[in-house]
């Protein structure tokens, strides 16, 4: 994770540990109940309304998590790319050109000849490694992107089951 990222994260733990937000969230919840109520709505557009504002309280309401699982993956992504192992070209003093599935700092492997083969870079490789190899930045906003189409997401679900909630209560009634 590149220093832009984390601090990215830090911001948004920083405040879901202050008291001020635990209170926000709290304020937000009672608020809920009371926009989500048959009763108060009065007509077609003031429906709508209260879709809006429940859309809006969802998202809030779920950031702590989204930003969570965003957290998470940024971390569990960075895990996976440096376990992985990669083709790598070893030529060994022997003349024997071959290559070996290893670790990216590994440097040396054991030819068949017994000797250790040098780890080489070659032009081909280089132009692979610029396409598929390490854009720490690209990552980044890849992860944050997810992040915040992870919350439009929630929000759109919820928005549905509020929706689908009103919905049902109405025809009844
Ligand atoms: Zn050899």
């Amino acid at each position: 994770m590149t220093q832009e990222l984390e601090t990215y994260f830090n911001n948004y733990f920083a405040m879901f540990r202050s008291e001020g937000w635990k209170q926000l969230i709290s304020d937000l919840q009672s608020n809920v109940g009371q926009i989500n109520s048959v009763e108060m709505t009065t007509d077609n557009d003031n429906l709508n309304f209260r879709k809006g504002q429940l859309a809006i309280l969802a998202t809030i309401l779920n950031l702590e998590t989204q930003i969570d699982n965003a957290h998470a993956e940024a971390e569990s992504g960075e895990d996976t790319e440096e376990a992985l192992d990669e083709l790598f070209d070893f030529r060994c003093p022997c003349g024997q050109l071959f290559e070996d599935l290893v670790k990216s700092d590994v440097t040396t492997s054991r030819c068949s000849c017994g000797l250790d083969a040098k780890r080489v870079i070659s032009p081909v490789r280089s132009n692979l490694e610029g396409i598929s190899g390490d854009f720490p930045d690209a990552h980044d906003k890849w992860v944050k992107e997810r992040a915040t189409h992870g919350i439009r997401t929630k929000a759109n679900l919820l928005e549905n089951l509020h929706t689908k909630h009103l919905h049902n209560t109405k025809v009844r009634s």
